[in-house]
């Protein structure tokens, strides 16, 4: 029930009770003032009656006309009984027939009357059928009683249009306490339903929905409450809106392959890098297995499911490829059964196989001259000083030293310039300057195999690089055209603007490599033949220098050779560099 209604019901329920209370009061206040008057008024004229029946002589002609003419001028009847009740006298009942009466002496007016001055009683007549007013007094010198009577509906007439009055008044005053209750009922509960809607409303989702912002305080604090938490539920909203589209982002930016499944295996949801590894279109509603394509794939995920714990499988795949599928199960999620990660290691793995390979390769390529000083060292120590091996023996140590030297200084530069950990000081580097000092520098070197070192190319060629860096290059490049040329050879380092590119490239005609080795040579430790080298050997690790430094430039490295042909190593500085 509305509380509007139960206003209402209230206030009807007390305007009846309030109606039924005043007139129960006004009739009953009526009532005792009517009786109080009727009482008054029959004393005084029983009063006057009595002083005149006792004024003359005990005559009953004289007392029966005296008592008539009082009827018939106050409209009572007058009765006069003897002290022992008898009736002697009464105005309404003819003279022939007072003996018919009965004896008065007990009706309760006329007991009363024996002890005091007045008896007053009301009572219902059965002979006449309607209620009336008696009252009873003493006749002077114990002369019997006067008693007088007068129907109840005459004195009540008076009266009636003050009932009628009264009634009304009642009436108007309970039918305005109601119409005022109800209305202050829907005065007041009418904020109160605005309030109710409008929380109705915002619970509903229409966060758009205000609460009053006016009316008793108690509505105005109620709506300020609403309103703060809706302000409360729309940050809630917003955070975990904001939270949802980051979780989206992770999940559709995740390189790694996510679906979700039910227990039909059915897509719940799947990122894209799920459809992309396996090269089919994964979107939610499809079949797993349909996604899948493979047995060895669907498998950790049916374990998963069936036994309740995650499962994780390395799967190698045909393309060479390495994955690592982790199913876990999901019981109760939204009707998720599982899901499924696919991480692919491949590249993990392969580094951690270089990792290894560079470590044998490192300790390989060190045991090598560290043996070679063990075995000299040893054997020199049993020599005698002027023995003739003596100073073999020592060249021995110092070369292989040297060379472990040197491996040690370009395997810490490599893997400076690998892990990115050289910083570039970029600038304009002349080439032709550049070259003239690498070829100044190693021309002791080439004049003892007399080989020649030409500079070639345009005048004023620059290009945008460490100028340390570059020299570097240069220095390997033009290390390795010495090493791999017969003596007498011409050694030539060029550098030319090739459109928007500059081009700086060494050129031998030494022994050449076979196209299979192009690519090869360029791995770290690769070297085609040990042997081929004219002059020390190498460490195998100058071109992967240069290929590092040439990628940290920008630029690449490229070599046109074959054997007996000699070789070109170039290395191109693209123009967006510059
Ligand atoms: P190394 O220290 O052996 O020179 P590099 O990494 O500089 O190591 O070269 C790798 C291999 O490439 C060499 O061992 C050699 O076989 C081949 N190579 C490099 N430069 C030349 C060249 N100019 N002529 C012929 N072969 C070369």
């Amino acid at each position: 029930m509305r509380f509007s209604e139960r206003f209402t019901l209230l206030f009807g329920a007390l305007a009846i009770c309030l109606a039924v209370l005043l007139t129960w009061t006004t009739t009953s206040v009526i009532d005792r003032a009517v009786e109080g008057r009727a009482r008054e008024r029959l004393e005084r004229e029983a009063d006057l009656l009595a002083a005149q029946i006792a004024a003359g002589p005990a005559d009953l002609a004289r007392i029966d006309s005296l008592i008539r003419l009082a009827s018939k001028s106050l409209g009572v009847r007058a009765t006069v009984i003897a002290p022992d009740g008898v009736v002697v006298d009464d105005s309404d009942v003819a003279p022939a027939d007072i003996h018919k009466l009965e004896n008065h002496g007990t009706r309760p007016e006329v007991v009363q009357a024996h002890s005091s001055r007045y008896g007053f009683s009301i009572r219902h007549s059965a002979t006449l059928g309607f209620d009336l007013f008696y009252l009873a007094r003493p006749l002077p010198a114990g002369k019997g009683f006067l008693r007088l009577a007068i129907p109840y509906s005459q004195l009540r007439h008076l009266e009636s249009k003050y009932d009628w009055l009264a009634g009304g008044t009642i009436f108007l005053a309970c039918a305005l306490l109601f119409t005022i209750g109800s209305v202050a009922g829907r005065a007041l509960t009418g904020p109160i339903r605005d309030v109710a809607e409008a929380a109705l409303a915002v619970s509903r989702g229409d966060l758009e929905r205000e609460p009053p912002a006016e009316g008793p305080r108690e509505i105005v604090e109620l709506s300020s409450a609403i309103r703060q938490m809706k302000t409360s539920l729309l940050d809630a909203a917003e955070r975990a809106e904001a939270e949802r589209r980051l979780a989206d982002t992770v999940f559709q930016t995740l390189p790694d392959g996510v679906a979700v499944v039910d227990r039909h295996w059915k897509i719940l949801d799947a990122n894209p890098a799920f459809g992309r590894l396996l090269n089919s279109e994964a979107q939610a509603g499809r079949s797993l297995g349909d996604v899948l394509r493979d047995r060895e794939l669907f498998d950790p995920f049916e374990r998963a499911v069936q036994q309740q714990r995650p499962v994780e499988q390395t799967v190698e795949r045909p393309d060479e490829r390495t994955w690592i599928i982790s199913a876990h199960p999901l019981s109760g999620v939204g009707g998720a059964a599982a899901v499924g990660i696919i991480h692919d290691v491949t590249e993990m793995r392969r580094n951690e196989s270089l990792r290894r390979r560079f470590v044998a390769d490192v300790s390989h390529e060190l045991r090598t001259p560290i043996a070679s000083i063990l075995a000299a060292s040893e054997t020199l120590a049993g020599l005698d000083p002027s023995d003739p091996e003596v100073p073999h023996l020592v060249e021995v140590v110092q070369r292989q030293a040297r060379r472990t030297q040197e491996l040690i200084e370009d395997l810490t530069d490599l893997s400076l310039i690998e892990s990115g950990l050289v910083p570039l000081e970029l600038q304009p580097v002349d080439l032709r300057k550049l070259a003239e000092e690498v070829a100044a520098d190693y021309q002791p070197a080439a004049r003892e195999r007399s080989i020649a070192i030409e500079v070639g190319g345009q005048d004023g060629v620059s290009a945008t690089g460490d100028p340390r860096r570059v020299g570097q290059i240069l220095r390997n490049l033009v290390d390795n055209a010495i090493k791999f040329s017969p003596d007498g050879a011409v050694v030539t380092i060029d550098f030319e603007q090739e459109g928007p590119d500059v081009v700086l490239s060494v050129r031998d005609a030494g022994v050449g490599i076979a196209p299979k080795e192009h690519d090869r040579i360029f791995q770290r430790f690769y070297q085609v033949d040990r042997s081929r080298s004219k002059s020390r050997p190498g460490t195998g690790l100058g071109l992967a220098i240069v290929k590092h430094l040439a990628n940290l430039h920008g630029a690449t490295v490229t070599v046109e050779s074959a054997p007996g042909a000699g070789s070109r190593f170039s290395v191109r500085f693209p123009a967006q560099r510059r």
